[in-house]
């Protein structure tokens, strides 16, 4: 069943010098209780695609087209208090190095139950008893809720942002860059932890990352972002069996292969083009060793595969 539908979706940043493309024209879904990663180098698009979906624009942030359906209704068209009330309790999201917003002077714990008491009509008792649960299913001590975040290592900072993500049960959570400040070793820890959550409670997710190997472990599909393009989008094990897009197989050409035989890793040539003018045709074209003709004048348009896999690139035609 679709939980979430992005079609067509366009956001643009106003600036003096122009329109920055951000998201241009991109379309998905999520299921309900699946998982669905955004995969692409910063500056791509993939936040703006997150906070378009939540409205939560910066002054400049423009949604110039598409719809965005949740359960089948435009969340575009929502009166601005409905779109709150929505946030965190059907639809929350956990922001890039959001551990550093935990505020300073205020417990961990006092700070989950604000976020509860914000859009849930509980009493003190059972609001304590939510942040002991809380506590309990990212996996930290509840003694924990009160202590300070100085108190805590990153990795229990991020738990306490994720508890705080889940406090009210939502049917979609989107997780961007959940683990990038983190070392490796506390990374794995919690892409598990959330995962595992996923699974417990049963809400489909959005990753989101500049990482294409964190993800593969963790997503059923997996949408490949370039210049504010969606340009490959499937199944996660047919995207990794048969990449389509050359940038997608330049991207898993750039990791290291821990299985199957031993090869020479390869970087992207050049730089991803600003998105003010962003290259006519496909926009790939400047860095793509594949390209022909037709590609610097016309843009590639999608080409089913599989029933769950496509791309856009003039080599599919
Ligand atoms: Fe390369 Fe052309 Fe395909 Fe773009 S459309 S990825 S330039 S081959």
């Amino acid at each position: 069943m679709k939980l979430l539908e992005v079609q067509n979706l366009k956001m643009y940043y106003q600036t003096s010098q122009g329109y920055v493309k951000a998201v241009d024209d991109i379309s998905f879904q999520v299921e309900k209780g699946e998982t669905v990663g955004l995969v692409g180098e910063s500056g791509c698009g993939k936040t703006s695609v997150a906070i378009s979906i939540l409205r939560l624009l910066p002054s400049n942030g423009r949604i110039l087209g598409g719809r965005i359906l949740f359960k089948g209704e435009d969340l575009l068209e929502k009166e601005e208090a409905k779109m709150r009330k929505l946030r965190w309790q059907s639809i929350s999201i956990i922001f890039q190095a959001a551990m550093n917003a935990l505020n300073p002077v205020y417990r961990v714990g006092e700070q989950i139950a604000e976020a509860i008491r914000v859009h849930q009509a509980l009493g003190r008792r059972e609001v304590k008893e939510r942040v002991r649960e809380l506590y309990q299913l990212v996996g930290m001590d509840p003694c924990r809720g009160r202590d300070y975040p100085h108190q805590y290592s990153g990795g229990m900072k991020q738990r306490a942002i994720i508890a705080m993500a889940l406090a009210c049960n939502p049917e979609l959570v989107i997780a961007d860059e959940p683990t990038t400040a983190l070392d490796v070793i506390v990374q794995d820890q919690i892409m598990e932890e959330l995962s595992k959550l996923q699974r417990q409670l049963g809400m489909a997710m959005i990753y989101i990352s500049h990482d294409i190997s964190i993800l593969a472990e963790t997503c059923n599909r997996m949408g490949i972002m370039y210049a504010g393009k969606l340009i490959e989008y499937g199944e996660t094990a047919s995207l990794f069996r048969e990449p389509l897009h050359p940038y997608t197989q330049s991207l898993l050409a750039s990791y290291p292969n821990l299985k199957g035989e031993k090869r020479k890793l390869s970087s992207i040539q050049g730089e991803p083009p600003g998105l003010i003018h962003p290259p006519p045709g496909c926009r790939f074209h400047p860095r793509c060793s594949r390209k022909k003709t037709i590609c610097e004048k016309e843009e590639p348009g999608y080409r089913k595969i599989e029933d769950n896999h496509w791309a856009a690139c003039h080599l599919l035609s």
